[in-house]
C-alpha cells in the first residue's frame, strides 16, 4: 500500500524539480540568515513544544481571532486534557518566559524562534496546514525604538536574503483609551450597514469591531473603505508614540507607508502594528507581520511587561526568493568521489572515504554502479569536485589520478597522503 501525505502538508527534499521552493538548501539559507541576523540584533533562540494546552491559545491569541475560532488543531489526550498544535509562536514564548521566571534575569529579553506552526485552513498556494515561521519577541521595553528595531530586524533579514520590492505598511491600533473611542466610532459607522456585513463580520461587530477592518470578504472590504480611521481617534500618548516610531524608521532609512486599515488578526496587539507585503506572490501577499502587544504577558498570568515582535512565513519568503530569481550560492557536492573497480578496490575506497570524512573532507564512494562510466556520471550528477577511479593498478602502485570533474584536469596523488593532498588542492 502506498501512503499519501496529509492535505496541506509537504515534504522538504534535497531537490524538488516540480516545486523548487521545497528544496532543503533554500530552507537552510533562510534559517542561517535568521540566525546570523538575530545574533547581530542580540536576540537569542528559544524553542518551545509543538503543542500546548488549548487555553493558552484561547487566551494568548484571542477567542475572536480566526486562528482560535476556526483554525486550531485541537485534540484530547489520553488524560482528558485539551491540547492544541501551536498555530503561532508568541503565546508559547510568553508562556515559557513566565513559567521559567526569565524576567528575574535582567530587564530586557529578546528571543527568536524558527519552527513549524499548524492551522486548519483551506490549503492553497502560500497557505498550508503545517507551515513554518521564524519570529522574534522583545520583552521589557515600551519605547518607540523597540518597535522600530523589530521592524528593522525583519527588513534586514529580507534584505540579506536578497528580497526586493517589499512594502512595509505600518499603523497603530492605539492604547486602550484610543481603541475605546475608535470602537464606538466603528460601531456607529457599521450599525446602519449591519445586514450587508459577512457572517464573520457580524460576529466581529459584536465581539471586536476593529477586526472587521481586517476582513478578506469583498463586500466587507467595500464597506471598510468608508470606515473612520484610527489615526483620528488616538490619545495624545498613542499619537506621540506612533509619530516617534515613524521618525525613527525615517532616520534608519526603512522605507514604509502608513496604512490605517491594518489591525492584524490576533487580539492582543496595541500601538504599533505592521505588515510586509510583496507583489510577487498573488493572493497570499503578506510575508511577515508584527507589532506591539503590551498587555499579553500579564493576561497570561505574568508580570506587567511590554513586548513587541514579528512572525514571518518561511514558505512565502522562499517563494518570493524564487519568483524574484534571487541569486543563490551554487550547490556543492562532495569534494572527492571514489569510484572503485572490483571488490578489493571497493574496500579500499570505503576506507579512503572514511579517512577523508574523519578529517572534515566531504567524500563519497560509488557503491552501486557496475561500470566506471556510470560511476563518473554519478560524480557529475552529485556535483563532486574531484573523482578518483581506483583499480588493481592503483592499489599496487599506491598512486591515483585525481580528476577535476568539471575541467577534467588530473593530478597524481599518493594514496597514503590523500588527506594532505586534497587539503593542498583546496587551500
Ligand atoms: P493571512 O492574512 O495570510 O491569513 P495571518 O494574519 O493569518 O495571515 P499571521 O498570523 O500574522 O498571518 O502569521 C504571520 C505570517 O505567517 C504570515 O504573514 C504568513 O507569511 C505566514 N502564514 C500564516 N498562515 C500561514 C499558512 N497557513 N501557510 C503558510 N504561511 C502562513
Ligand atoms: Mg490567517
Amino acid at each position: 500500500m502506498k501512503f499519501q501525505i496529509p492535505k496541506g502538508t509537504f515534504d522538504i527534499l534535497p531537490d524538488c524539480a516540480e516545486e523548487p521552493w521545497r528544496a532543503s538548501a533554500l530552507w537552510q539559507k533562510v534559517e542561517e540568515t535568521v540566525r546570523e541576523t538575530a545574533n547581530e540584533y542580540n536576540y537569542k533562540e528559544i524553542r518551545t513544544p509543538i503543542y500546548e494546552r488549548t487555553e493558552l491559545f484561547d487566551r494568548g491569541v484571542g477567542e475572536s481571532s480566526d486562528i482560535v475560532a476556526k483554525e486550531m488543531f485541537t485534540f484530547i489526550d489520553k488524560g482528558g486534557r485539551s491540547l492544541s498544535l501551536r498555530p503561532e509562536g508568541t503565546a508559547s514564548v510568553m508562556r515559557a518566559f513566565v513559567e521559567n521566571n526569565l524576567n528575574q534575569q535582567g530587564s530586557v529579553h529578546k528571543f527568536f524562534y524558527i519552527g513549524p506552526m499548524f492551522r486548519y485552513e483551506r490549503p492553497q498556494s502560500g497557505r498550508y496546514r503545517q507551515f513554518h515561521q521564524f519570529g522574534a519577541e522583545a520583552i521589557g521595553n515600551s519605547s518607540p525604538e523597540q518597535d522600530a528595531e523589530v521592524i528593522d530586524f525583519l527588513c534586514q533579514i529580507y534584505k540579506r536574503l536578497g528580497l526586493k520590492n517589499l512594502k512595509v505598511r505600518v499603523n497603530t491600533v492605539g492604547d486602550p483609551e484610543s481603541r475605546a473611542h475608535f470602537r464606538t466610532a466603528l460601531i456607529d459607522y457599521f450599525r446602519p450597514h449591519f445586514d450587508l456585513l459577512s457572517a464573520d463580520s457580524k460576529i466581529r461587530f459584536e465581539k471586536n469591531p476593529l477586526r472587521i477592518l481586517d476582513s478578506k470578504d469583498s463586500r466587507d472590504k467595500e464597506l471598510v473603505q468608508g470606515a473612520p480611521s484610527i489615526l483620528t481617534h488616538l490619545s495624545p500618548a498613542a499619537k506621540a508614540h506612533f509619530q516617534e516610531v515613524c521618525n525613527l524608521l525615517d532616520q534608519i532609512q526603512v522605507p514604509y507607508e502608513i496604512d490605517d486599515r491594518i489591525v492584524r488578526g490576533l487580539d492582543y496587539y496595541n500601538k504599533t502594528v505592521f505588515e510586509i507585503m510583496t507583489e510577487d506572490l498573488g493572493a497570499q501577499n503578506t510575508i511577515g507581520a508584527g507589532g506591539r502587544f503590551d498587555g499579553l504577558i500579564s493576561s497570561l498570568g505574568g508580570p506587567d511587561l511590554p513586548a513587541a515582535g514579528f512572525a514571518s512565513g518561511l514558505e512565502r519568503v522562499i517563494q518570493v526568493m524564487l519568483a524574484q530569481q534571487t541569486p543563490l550560492e551554487e550547490k556543492k557536492g562532495p569534494l572527492i568521489y571514489f569510484i572503485p573497480m572490483g571488490e578489493e578496490a571497493r574496500a579500499k575506497c570505503f576506507l579512503l572515504a572514511t579517512e577523508c570524512r574523519h578529517n572534515q573532507i566531504t567524500a563519497d564512494v560509488e557503491l552501486s554502479a557496475k561500470k566506471v562510466q556510470a560511476g563518473l556520471q554519478n560524480a557529475t550528477r552529485l556535483q563532486a569536485t574531484y573523482c578518483a577511479i581506483i583499480g588493481s593498478d592503483e592499489l599496487q602502485s599506491g598512486k591515483i589520478q585525481l580528476k577535476h570533474v568539471q575541467t577534467r584536469v588530473s593530478s597524481e596523488a599518493n594514496l597514503a597522503q590523500i588527506v594532505t593532498h586534497l587539503r593542498g588542492l583546496t587551500s
